[in-house]
């Protein structure tokens, strides 16, 4: 699944870190913010550094009304989010005040069956107040957390990119410059493309500013209007435009 790594949402870095092993890892922890949906990660880091005092971001993981997941503390660091279970309780927070959207429960569900999987066994599924005397994470996400974790459909459909005769096919979706940031295998594919024709371009699959910079020289040295965006034409020239020849 995909993550915004820290870097992505200009975390601080932590004042100490602690970590466990998966062995010490039995529970699964959801949480809402209690604040706003619109909330920066950054800024419900800086709350808790600043004003509660703690090492780093409380939670391990963070995911928006949009299913966007973001690196809190990570998989096996201990957490600042339910006392007596930061080791052996992964958490994810919802941003947001008893509101989920079924993208961030989904969202939620993934990050907690990838937590099985990396402990290699099925964690308690518990919400903040069954240990903690609190209403988080709220009535919905409390009944729906009690229920299970349903949710329509778990599987991902990974970006594929297909290769024929060494030209690689248009993937279908438009490259371009979002918040939270594209990633995916044809972002990282169009990149290495690019820095094979000799561009200077980081190959990491995420469609930052530098990816766009690169996208509109490329386009105006092929002549295509520059968009800063891979449409179908701008992903094709990346493998088949040859420079003209120069007359003698
Ligand atoms: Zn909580």
């Amino acid at each position: 699944m995909d993550i915004i790594p820290r870097k992505k949402w200009g975390a601080r870095p932590p004042r100490s870190r602690y970590t466990v092993t998966w062995g010490q890892r039995t529970e699964f922890f959801v949480h809402h913010t209690a604040g706003a949906k619109s909330q920066l990660v950054r800024a419900i880091q800086d709350f808790h550094m600043d004003t509660n005092g703690w090492n780093d971001i409380g939670y391990n993981f963070l995911v928006d009304e949009d299913g966007t997941v973001y690196e809190g503390r990570g998989w096996t660091v201990v957490g600042a989010h339910c006392p007596g279970h930061n080791q052996t309780g992964i958490s994810v927070a919802f941003i947001g005040t008893n509101n989920p959207t079924p993208a961030a429960k989904k969202s939620i569900r993934r990050l907690y069956e990838e937590s099985c999987r990396r402990a290699e066994r099925k964690l308690l599924q518990l919400c903040h107040g069954d240990r903690y005397a609190t209403s988080c994470p709220g009535s919905v996400l409390r009944a729906w957390v009690k229920a299970g974790m349903p949710v329509d459909e778990l599987a991902e459909k990974p970006i594929k990119v297909v290769v024929r005769d060494g030209v690689a096919l248009w993937p279908g979706r438009l490259l371009e410059l979002r918040d939270p940031m594209m990633r995916g295998a044809d972002v990282e594919a169009w990149q290495a493309r690019l820095a094979k024709r000799g561009w200077t371009i980081d190959v990491d699959g995420w469609y930052g500013p530098q990816s766009r910079g690169v996208c509109r020289a490329w386009q105006r040295a092929v002549g295509l209007p520059d968009t800063g965006r891979v449409d179908e034409a701008t992903w094709e020239s990346a493998w088949s435009w040859t420079p003209p020849e120069k007359s003698a």
